[in-house]
């Protein structure tokens, strides 16, 4: 009989290990609490707009990377449109000076030399190591629990040349490097690469991928790309129980070990299974779904003392001409601030303008979104729960405000609103359930680094973990990866070499 796989979480983490394990021989199921695939990876439409919640760039999207063969045994990669940004973004103050950071690094360094000279050597710095690890190829990651000798060979080989940069950059954070710049300009296009807590390293390999074109939007946007891997999984013979919230992870002792062996939901329905995957957020994993019983002190040390990726708010507004600029993506400052939460004023805002993908937006019209960074997800929870009207007010209130403020740069928009949205961290967190609405998980810190969390929890058999709560640093690659590398170890565990199937082999 085949053995009984039940996962926790249908985003591109729960949907990567279904897929791998039932290219494998194994029965497996998915529980998803929301009724679509693709957690965080998402979009949604409103009068005719199709918002993109997620992707800016998808590592691993062209031909002659290891990440791309991966994703291509989930997608067929050859049918994926993929369109490449010539700017990664464009930064303006307000006497409509800008810097326009391109993902091409020569022209990067023309233009941020010819705009900040006096930080030369800032910009050597950044170029230096950015070119570097334009030529760096990534090992197609194994999990860490199932390296060989010949495997660590493998990696100090490909990894040895560059060694030295990644220690050096990964211990300055963004805020740090930006820091060193004298040119305010630069400082500030520096400091909004990211989160200004990131290692600087890891906008630094961004731009050399930005570069070689291997970080592309994938047009039609997140739920389309989500809802391609939800379809190989169910060709795979996998099935997926959508409104389906699990509250407990079961185990069973045989005296001196403990074993995962089922799920409940929370109508109380039990779920049996040989092994059990959890790819739902971490926090709830470990300290709800399994009532804090198997976290050790280093974990518990590690969930109270590293810093995620904050929660956010996103404004979507659909505008019935086309807005022109050479950069989708801009920072500009408002006219006027803009209170969001209690902690949050905006002076400045980060847009989006979509007109690269026809597929969200009508003809001739345009999509503008904006992320706004908040970590006040207990404020909008409450707010929403307790007092709705308010809620809807509030939203209704930045909205009128985001748009006023945006209209000197952008020209009119209010006149041309036809759609508006704004979701906040009490959607993140109704939809995805991410602890405290994070988009990403843990945050790549210098003290963090390229550090990686045990897929599986001592004392407890059966069981893994797979998505960005294992991930620092999180993203897409990062899902697949964890998820094709727990599909491994099942493998390995129950004695059949890991296979696995391409599109297009
Ligand atoms: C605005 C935004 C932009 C981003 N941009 C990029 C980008 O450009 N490139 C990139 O690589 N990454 C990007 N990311 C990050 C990326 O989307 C995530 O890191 C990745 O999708 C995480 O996948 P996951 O499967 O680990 O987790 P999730 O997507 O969070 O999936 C977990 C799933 O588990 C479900 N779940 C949770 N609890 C339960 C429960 N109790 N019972 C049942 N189901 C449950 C959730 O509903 C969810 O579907 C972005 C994220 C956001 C929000």
């Amino acid at each position: 009989m085949k053995k009984k796989v039940s996962i926790i979480g249908a985003g591109i983490a729960g949907m990567s290990v279904g897929s791998y394990l039932q290219m494998n021989g194994f029965e497996t199921e998915i529980h998803e609490l929301h009724n679509l695939p693709g957690g965080l990876c998402t979009s949604w439409q409103r009068n005719g707009y199709n918002i993109d919640g997620c992707i800016h760039w998808l590592v691993g999207s062209a031909e002659g990377q290891s990440l791309y063969n991966a994703w291509n045994e989930l997608i067929d990669m050859k049918k994926l449109q993929i369109y490449d940004h010539d700017i990664f973004y464009q930064y303006e103050d307000e006497s409509g000076k800008c810097i326009r950071f391109y993902n091409n690094i020569d022209l990067l360094e023309k233009e941020l030399l010819e705009k900040a000279p006096e930080d030369r050597e800032v910009i050597r710095d950044y170029i230096h190591a950015a070119r570097r690890f334009s030529s760096m190829k990534l090992p197609l990651g194994k999990p860490r629990e199932l390296f060989t000798l010949k495997d660590m060979g493998e990696t100090v080989f490909r990894l040895g040349p560059y060694l030295g940069l990644l220690n050096k950059w990964s211990k300055v954070s963004i805020a740090d490097f930006a820091g060193r710049c004298r040119n305010p300009l630069l400082r500030k296009t520096i400091e909004n690469l990211f989160v200004p807590e990131m290692g600087i390293v890891f906008v630094m390999i961004t731009t050399a991928w930005m570069h070689n074109k291997t970080a592309g939007y994938p047009i039609g946007g997140s739920l389309a790309f989500s809802k391609l891997i939800e379809e190989r999984y169910l060709a795979l013979g996998g099935r997926i129980h959508y409104h389906s919230r699990i509250e407990e992870i079961m185990t069973r002792s045989d005296g001196s070990r403990n074993q995962a062996c089922g799920i409940k939901d929370s109508q109380g329905k039990e779920y049996p299974a040989d092994f059990v995957v959890s790819a739902a957020d971490g926090y709830t994993t470990l300290f709800r779904m399994l009532k804090g019983r198997f976290v050790d002190s280093k974990t518990n040390a590690f969930y109270n003392n590293n810093l995620l990726f904050p929660s956010y708010l996103q404004l979507s507004l659909g505008i019935s001409r086309m807005l022109e600029s050479s950069a989708s993506s801009l920072i500009f400052p408002l006219t006027q601030a803009v209170k969001i939460d209690p902690a949050n004023t905006l002076s400045e805002i980060g847009i989006r303008i979509h007109s690269f993908d026809p597929n969200l937006a009508p003809e001739g019209k345009t999509l503008i979104t904006a992320l706004i960074p908040s970590r006040e997800h207990k404020y909008w929870v409450n707010l929403r729960t307790d007092e709705f009207e308010n809620y809807k007010e509030e939203k209704e209130r930045i909205i009128r405000e985001l748009v006023s403020g945006m209209e000197k740069r952008l020209g009119p928009l209010a006149d041309y609103l036809e759609m508006k949205d704004l979701s906040t961290p009490a959607t993140v967190i109704r939809y995805t359930n991410n602890w405290k609405g994070s988009f990403e998980g843990w945050i790549m810190t210098p003290s963090l680094g390229f550090r990686q969390l045990p897929l599986s929890l001592r004392g407890l058999d059966n069981f893994w973990m797979a998505g960005q709560w294992v991930s620092p640093g999180g993203g897409l690659p990062s899902a697949l990866m964890t998820g094709r590398g727990v599909a491994e170890i099942i493998c390995r565990k129950t004695g059949r070499k890991f296979k696995t199937e391409s599109f297009n082999s």
